[in-house]
């Protein structure tokens, strides 16, 4: 009869509706995991390429960045570069990780200096780059502060203690200078500094 028939129909019919749903909640839920998945994958991305896995420094790429930023937004800056003294030396002698348990210590030194004012990043192998908004005098009491702790420190590797050395160049951005023009001048100081006996900063 068609009241049996109506309710049949109607059964159906939540049945179905209700199944629509669950369904459309598990391909909705299946959706957010992916995006989450998407997401983390992103961030480790991201990570790779903005922070050095040795020294957890940021990268040079991720410098670039605030190098640009620094330009276009018209500030004044310094520009350190900074390169350990004789590090093939140290690798030849104590072997390569030692010179990786050297290259640790020493930058946690560059770390303890980090600020909004002063960004550190690894720049090449033994080689790191600091952008600095301080004024003049404070980067170079800044930069001495770095050259003499790092003299000072030592890395104690299989019961022996190793120390190195760091040679440094200075230079401050000149008006209608470009980034490249900064770091230029600062390298030509670093490697005159090489030339003059090393352990020391050229400004
Ligand atoms: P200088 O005083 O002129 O700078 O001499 P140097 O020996 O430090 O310079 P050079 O450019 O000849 O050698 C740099 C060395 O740094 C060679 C390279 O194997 C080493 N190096 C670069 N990156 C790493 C690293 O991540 N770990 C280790 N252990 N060594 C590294
Ligand atoms: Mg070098
Ligand atoms: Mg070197």
């Amino acid at each position: 009869n068609t009241k049996y028939e109506s309710a049949c129909f109607v059964f159906n019919s939540i049945v179905a509706f209700t199944m629509l749903i669950l369904f459309s909640m598990l391909y909705l839920l299946e959706i957010n995991v992916s995006v989450n998945k998407y997401e983390a994958a992103l961030e480790e991305l991201s990570r790779i390429a903005n922070i050095d896995s040795l020294t957890g420094l940021i990268t040079r790429r991720k410098m670039m960045e605030h190098l640009k930023m620094a330009y276009e937004e018209e500030k004044n800056y310094s520009i350190i570069v900074c390169d350990i003294d004789d590090f093939k030396l140290i690798n030849d002698t104590y072997g390569h990780d030692c010179g990786d348990q050297i290259l640790i210590n020493t930058t946690a030194i560059f770390k303890s200096i980090e600020s909004d004012n002063n960004i550190v990043c690894r720049w090449g192998g033994e080689e790191i780059l600091i952008l600095s908004f301080d004024n003049r005098d404070k980067v170079l009491s800044m930069a001495e502060y770095i050259r003499k702790t790092v003299e000072e420190n030592k890395t104690v590797y299989n019961n022996k203690e190793v120390s190195v050395t760091i040679t440094m160049g200075v230079s401050r951005v000149m008006p209608g200078e470009v980034v490249d023009d900064t770091i230029i001048r600062a390298d030509e100081k670093l490697y005159k500094g090489k030339n003059n006996g090393k352990n020391c900063i050229i400004k």
